[in-house]
């Protein structure tokens, strides 16, 4: 497995297995793997001919107040698992690699940035969409591999590569899960004994919810406060929002009829977690 943290470096080298025939899998990721994020790279091995793993905490989608300096970082026993789900190609750019200096372009996905985490988090899809812009100039035609459990960067992701005719075919992935239905996520580890116990909530917010509407209730505003209702059950858990929409525009559904998304947030303690889920009907 190559190591690399230069971008020209990286350009080179992915432009060369292109030139030679090989079909190219990018996994963008800040890092901190666990098994949602080697899904991921599994799946680009198996799909592809070479999986480009990379992992970069971007300041860019981080507000002031929110855990940059604290993002977990462990780049040790990252590359190992990056390398044992097959990857052969590891991106770890230094922050000044990226940004030599602070950038003066920024990509906003107007439209589907503003709402539900864009209203919490304010700039973050206008960061999050400029270091994949990157990322996707830097690696040339391939295919991307972003996971469900970031249901609305997903989106972001899918309108930005089209609106700005990047070679990039963005492939989604299924949200992976622990045992108790809690999903996979690098800011789980923040959370202490009881909160990670409660932190199951979200997952039982979303299945309550989706029974609901396959036991016949369509309008949004009750799945809406069935999954409000069961997060404000558990005393440690805030409810940040608790939505349900249409799954590519994310405009809030007033009634289901075909394909909707479920999507919550909530804190636990000064942890932040989001969880989502399709549901038809
Ligand atoms: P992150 O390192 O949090 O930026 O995530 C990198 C990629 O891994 C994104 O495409 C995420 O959606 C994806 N990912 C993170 N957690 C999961 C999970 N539990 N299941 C599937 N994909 C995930």
């Amino acid at each position: 497995m190559l190591v690399i943290d230069r971008a020209d470096a990286l350009r080179k080298q992915l432009d060369a297995a292109r030139a030679g025939g090989l079909r190219l899998g990018l996994v963008p990721t800040m890092g901190s793997l666990h098994e949602g994020h080697l899904s991921l790279v599994r799946r680009a091995a198996s799909e592809c001919d070479v999986a480009a793993v990379t992992i970069f905490v971007n300041p860019l989608q981080f507000g002031p107040s929110e855990d940059f300096a604290a993002y977990p970082r462990d780049i040790d026993a990252d590359l190992g698992l990056a390398e044992g789900s097959g990857a052969e190609v590891v991106f770890v750019p230094p922050v000044d690699e990226m940004y030599p200096d602070a950038p003066r372009t920024s990509v906003h996905v107007a439209g589907l940035t503003e709402i539900l985490e864009g209203a919490s988090r304010p700039g973050h899809f206008d960061g999050v969409a400029t270091i994949v812009a990157k990322l996707f100039n830097l690696a040339g035609a391939c295919r991307a591999y972003f996971g469900e459990k970031d249901w609305q960067q997903l989106q972001v992701v899918r309108q930005m590569a089209a609106d700005l005719s990047f070679p990039v075919e963005v492939v989604a992935c299924p949200i992976v899960r622990e045992p108790d239905g809690l999903a996979c996520s690098s800011r789980n580890r923040y959370l202490g004994p009881a909160e990670r116990t409660v932190a199951t909530v979200l997952h039982r917010a979303l299945s309550g919810s989706a029974s609901a509407l396959a036991g016949g209730e369509r309008r949004g505003a009750e799945l809406r406060r069935l999954m409000a209702a069961t997060v404000a059950s558990e005393p440690l858990a805030a409810l940040d929002y608790a939505e349900v929409c249409d799954p590519a525009t994310l405009r809030p559904l007033e009634a289901v009829e075909g394909d909707a998304r479920l999507l919550v947030a909530a804190r636990f303690g000064s942890t932040r977690l989001i969880d989502n889920m399709g549901v038809s009907c």
